[in-house]
């Protein structure tokens, strides 16, 4: 929800949020749902003693991808790739997916083959089977919808719930200017997170999808807690520093959307032990701590500090 990399917009679109409230005000959890709306997968409990993940996620053509850049390969593999991003931001194994098309009438069966081998390659990569979905035609545009089905990749799921005052906050990879092209290729971090739980217990995690700061304020609100983040600290892709737009580089890492990187946060006593043990292609930055008082600073340096609002991309719902 609430991307949009072809499109532009400074600040999320709070009316989404606000709807998605609402429907999650009119819904109690209840077996077999264990959590519901608000994080990045619904976890359902299964006879057996694992969980289960849901997540789903639509992708409009004009919005989330344009042809070109995008060909049928890539917007099919980017289609069931950011729902592999929820299910890593949940510390879960993807293991079967389902997809629905509204497929444009006038652009012919290769395409809607094209698009399903992209997805297909992806979903071999990781070992998830494609167990169905829905196949519609109409005079619009490419609309496309993947629900995906896992499981915690260890005893439990990680959520946007758990965060602690002192905790220190992390991010994989590098952020912004994912519109160059990073949002169409990108690598699901489902790897990234099942290392991570391996070595530290991850107190809450979110992947970046709206953008660091916007992800960062659903993470903060969801745990109840505050943070400062350390502007120095954030790392800023070589993306980023290509944009021509007159917008500061490390601006766009932190409003950018469609990084999918993960952002989550470790006890302060785990935080050293992790960055030494962490021996991957894939880094990991320590960008901040997690405080008792709510809201969110962002410190320049040591002695000045702005409030960080959830800046990140928009769809354009009214309010
Ligand atoms: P993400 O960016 O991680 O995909 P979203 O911002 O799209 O998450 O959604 C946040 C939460 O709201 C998720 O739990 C999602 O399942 C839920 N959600 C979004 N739209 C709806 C809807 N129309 N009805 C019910 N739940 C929704
Ligand atoms: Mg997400």
């Amino acid at each position: 929800m609430c991307r949009g990399n072809e499109q532009t917009g400074a600040v999320v679109n709070r009316a989404e949020f606000s709807l998605i409230d609402w429907i999650r005000s009119r819904v109690v959890d209840r077996d077999p749902v264990k959590l519901g709306i608000g994080d990045d997968a619904a976890i359902l409990r299964s006879t057996s003693d694992r969980d289960w993940l849901l997540a789903t996620d639509m992708l409009m053509e004009g919005t989330d991808f344009t042809f070109p850049p995008a060909t049928p390969r890539l917007a099919g593999r980017k289609a069931l790739a950011v729902n592999l991003s929820d299910i890593a931001a949940m510390g879960g194994r993807a293991t079967a997916a389902f997809v629905s098309v509204a497929l444009p009438i006038d652009r012919g069966v290769e395409f809607a083959k094209e698009l399903h081998a992209g997805l297909l390659d992806l979903a071999d990569q990781y070992g998830v089977v494609l167990a169905g979905g829905d196949t519609n035609s109409w005079h619009g545009p490419l609309v496309i919808n993947v629900a995906v089905v896992g499981e915690p990749a260890s005893s439990q799921s990680v959520t946007r719930q758990g965060a602690k005052p002192g905790d220190w906050i992390f991010v994989t990879g590098a952020l912004g200017g994912s519109i160059i092209g990073h949002h169409l290729t990108f690598e699901p971090r489902l790897r990234e997170a099942a290392k991570l739980i391996s070595c530290v217990d991850v107190h809450a995690m979110i992947d970046i999808s709206d953008g660091l700061a916007a992800d960062l304020h659903h993470l903060l609100d969801q745990s109840h807690v505050g943070a400062t983040i350390d502007a120095a600290s954030i790392p800023v892709s070589d993306a980023a520093r290509a944009m021509t737009d007159g917008v500061s580089p490390l601006m766009h890492a932190l409003s950018d959307g469609e990084d999918f990187e993960l952002l989550f946060t470790v006890a302060a006593a785990n935080g050293p032990r992790l960055l030494r043990d962490w021996q991957d292609a894939t880094p990991i930055r320590c960008i901040g701590r997690v405080t008792v008082e709510k809201g969110c600073w962002l410190e320049r340096d040591s002695d000045q500090r702005e409030s960080l609002p959830p800046l990140g991309w928009s769809h354009s719902l009214k309010d």
